[in-house]
Formats: structure tokens, C-alpha cells, sequence
């Protein structure tokens, strides 16, 4: 176990381009439950919100994001699980 790691090759990403917190390059761009287009970006098919790490939002933003996202759910605003098939 301890000894894995040193047999991984690590290997580069071809262009690990930096990501930048959208709310925070956009002052702008508030953070809304009552704007659901801000928070869909955030949402995967699923509807589900993705990770930081994924969409490079900043911790304080993703707090804002996460409670926006839910409160826009009890709204109706954005669904709670989406794409389900149902036949
Ligand atoms: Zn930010």
C-alpha cells in the first residue's frame, strides 16, 4: 500500500489550464436562487452539484452556490434529480 505510489508514473495534463472562480472574475454575476440560469452551469446531467475541484469556483462561492442551488429547488427553479427515464 505505502509503496503505490512510487510506482505511478505521473504523467502531465496536456494543457492544465487554471481555473478561475466565475463569480469572482465577474462581480457582476450574482449568486440568485431566483436566477436559475447562474446556477445551472453548476448542475451535471443529473442535476446534481458538482465538485469545486470541477468548476473551479472558489470556497466561498461554493457555499453561496450550494445553498442557492437547494433553496432554487424547494422553489421548483431546479429540479432535485433530472433526465430520469420513464416509460
Ligand atoms: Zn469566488
Amino acid at each position: 500500500m505505502a509503496n503505490e505510489k512510487s510506482n505511478v508514473i505521473i504523467r502531465r495534463r496536456a494543457f492544465p489550464r487554471k481555473k478561475v472562480c466565475k463569480f469572482c472574475a465577474d462581480p457582476s454575476l450574482k449568486i440568485d436562487y431566483k436566477n436559475p440560469e447562474v446556477l445551472k452551469p453548476f448542475l451535471n446531467e443529473k442535476g446534481m452539484i458538482l465538485h469545486r475541484r470541477q468548476t473551479g469556483t472558489c470556497a466561498y462561492h461554493q457555499r453561496r452556490l450550494t445553498t442557492a442551488i437547494k433553496r432554487a429547488r424547494i422553489m421548483a427553479l431546479l429540479p432535485f434529480v433530472a433526465d430520469i427515464e420513464v416509460e
